[in-house]
C-alpha cells in the first residue's frame, strides 16, 4: 500500500522574504502534527505579513481543532 502523506502546502505573502525562515521551525512542527479527531495532517496554510513582525494566518485543516492546535504553534508574530 502506498502511503498518502502529502507534505503541508506553505505559501508566505512577505515582501521581505524573512518570515518563511523565521518561521520555518514552526512550520515544520505543524507540519508533523496530525488531528487527533480525523487522523488527518495540516493541508495547507497561507500566511500574509503585516507589520512589525505580525502576520495573518489562513489554514486549511479537517477541522477547526486541528487549525487551533496549528495557531497554537504558529502564533501571530514572529
Ligand atoms: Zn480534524
Amino acid at each position: 500500500m502506498k502511503a498518502a502523506v502529502k507534505e503541508m502546502q506553505i505559501t508566505v505573502v512577505d515582501r521581505e522574504l524573512m518570515l518563511r525562515q523565521r518561521l520555518s521551525e514552526r512550520l515544520e512542527r505543524v507540519a508533523g502534527i496530525l488531528c487527533a479527531v480525523h487522523g488527518q495532517p495540516v493541508v495547507a496554510v497561507t500566511i500574509h505579513a503585516r507589520e512589525n513582525g505580525w502576520f495573518d494566518s489562513r489554514w486549511t485543516t479537517c477541522c477547526q481543532g486541528l487549525e487551533q492546535q496549528a495557531v497554537a504553534i504558529v502564533k501571530e508574530r514572529c
